[in-house]
């Protein structure tokens, strides 16, 4: 693929271009699912094509095509100078990168187990041995249950001197079941909801959880929530699981620290942030002191896990923030500059070869406190722990939101008294992270995979998980406000 990268750089060169990137990639997925004991879902597609960026006149430009050939590479070129020239009509500056090192290198995720490998038959076995636990009771009425797995290959170069060969592999699996009766409908899912749990990892992840032996939890579960008491309404300690605790993370920290958004670059789609520059340099409070949120594209099994960014930036670690103080944004080449960053932090993006790089949220976590969660329990006088999200809603600042979860299981005076159905919860970003009194140690932390991040115009879709463990917030407003 280097000559034909080579082709693209040097035609874009030639038409101009004052710097030029292009990706190839070539994607491959595989979806298998069952409903009802039945499959419902058996995919299996690749796409292949190349991307390629330029800046003419100080101005973006960006085009694609699914013709890798020397050809097409020269056509693409062109398109991409003549939009560029274009958008330069109506510039108000021009843009400029932040400079960055060049590298030659091959970036691949570690696996065990090449989940292309491994026979549909033995993906549909198991799947079908839980989804005949899952309905073994009448009252479960639909049962989904699910893998997914994709490699993504890609040769980046660009005018820097940069050349580099990434393969990336990420495995999914996991299933939910819902239940109706007495007037209610309830879903349970593991380990999390929104199609599981999803690593860059091979399929090994199917065996990391133990997707048959909680089945019968998580159909009892389902079940029982149809006569559970509803969430009680009122101020007290909230625990939330680490699914919960993750979408808490990526909607209320992740988006909010994209700095296209906090400079409104990037508005119509899904909002601003309430996050701005001037909060920043007055060392902005966004957490208690044991807030720690970690932005990291290194930690092994991260779905933003990887060696480069499509800046071609290599992947980094920092704080977002640090003992309950704002450090960080999210960074691109373009973005660190207007906040007089010397670099990148290497969160520039594209879904696949025919989206232009945007700002993304990448792995970003909570680390880990010194509490067990038994203890974290007992320590809890009235209080409600809410597992694995149900329900979301965030205004258009990041600033206040309410959260549902599908279960809630009740504490007083130290111990766990019941469930309850349709646990929700609301707050104010900075508000809510001032709260958290407790984090639970190493041995409950675990990476949670969001596949769905959507942003852009034209839409993209993103993958990135958020580390945590169970985490106590204390006096959230819960239930139906009074
Ligand atoms: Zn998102």
């Amino acid at each position: 693929m280097k000559s034909e990268c080579l082709n693209a750089i040097d035609a874009a060169k030639g038409l101009g271009a004052s710097y030029a990137d292009v990706r190839i990639i070539e994607y491959r997925r595989e979806g298998v699912a069952l409903r009802n004991g039945c499959p419902c879902n058996l995919t299996s597609s690749q796409t292949f094509g190349a991307g390629i960026r330029v800046i003419v006149q100080g101005a973006w430009g960006f085009a694609s095509t699914n013709q890798v050939s020397t050809a097409s590479l020269k056509e693409t070129a062109q398109r991409a100078v003549a939009i560029a020239k274009a958008s330069a009509q109506v510039k108000k500056q021009d843009v400029r990168l932040a400079p960055k090192p060049a590298v030659e290198d091959i970036w691949c995720t570690p696996f065990t187990i090449d989940p292309f490998k491994v026979p549909l038959e033995q993906k549909l076995g198991l799947l079908s041995e839980i989804d005949a636990i899952l309905r073994k009771r009448p009252e479960i009425k639909v049962a989904n249950s699910s893998m997914q797995f994709a490699r993504e290959k890609q040769w980046y170069m660009d005018t820097d001197g940069s050349w580099i060969v990434q393969d990336l592999i990420r495995s999914g699996a996991g299933y939910n079941a819902t239940a109706v009766g007495n007037g209610e409908v309830q879903i349970r899912s593991y380990p999390q909801s929104w199609g599981g749990n999803h690593k860059c990892m091979g399929y090994e992840i199917v065996h990391a959880y133990d997707l048959l032996g909680n089945a019968e939890r998580i159909r009892d579960e389902a079940v029982a929530l149809l006569t559970a008491p509803e969430c009680p309404s009122g101020r007290m300690d909230l625990i939330l699981d680490g699914p919960q605790l993750a979408l808490q993370i990526h909607e209320s920290v992740g988006h909010a620290n994209e700095l296209d958004r906090v400079f409104g670059f990037e508005a119509n789609y899904a909002g601003r942030s309430f996050m701005l520059p001037e909060l920043h340099k007055g060392g902005f409070k966004y957490g208690s002191e044991i807030v720690n949120l970690v932005a990291d594209c290194t930690v092994p099994g991260g779905l933003s896990t990887f060696g480069y960014d499509d800046d071609g930036v290599r992947a980094q670690r920092f704080h977002v923030v640090q003992n309950g103080v704002h450090r960080n944004w999210f960074t691109t080449r373009e973005t660190a500059p207007l906040v007089d960053q010397a670099a990148s932090n290497g969160c520039n993006r594209a879904e696949g070869f025919n989206n232009i790089p945007i700002t993304r949220i990448p792995n970003l976590s909570l680390m880990p406190g010194n509490w067990t969660l038994d203890d974290m329990i007992a320590d809890t006088k009235d209080g409600i722990i809410m597992e694995v999200n149900k329900s979301w809603s965030i205004d258009q600042m990041r600033l206040n939101f309410q959260f549902g979860a599908e279960i809630g299981r009740v504490i007083k005076n130290g111990k766990i008294t019941g469930i309850v159905r349709n646990p929700n919860y609301q707050g104010n970003t900075p508000e809510f992270w001032g709260s958290c009194n407790a984090i639970a140690n190493q041995d409950h932390w675990d990476l949670w995979g969001v596949i769905n991040c959507g942003k852009g115009q034209p839409g993209q879709t993103a993958e990135m998980s958020h580390g945590g463990s169970p985490t106590r917030f204390a006096n959230v407003e819960v239930g139906i406000r009074g």
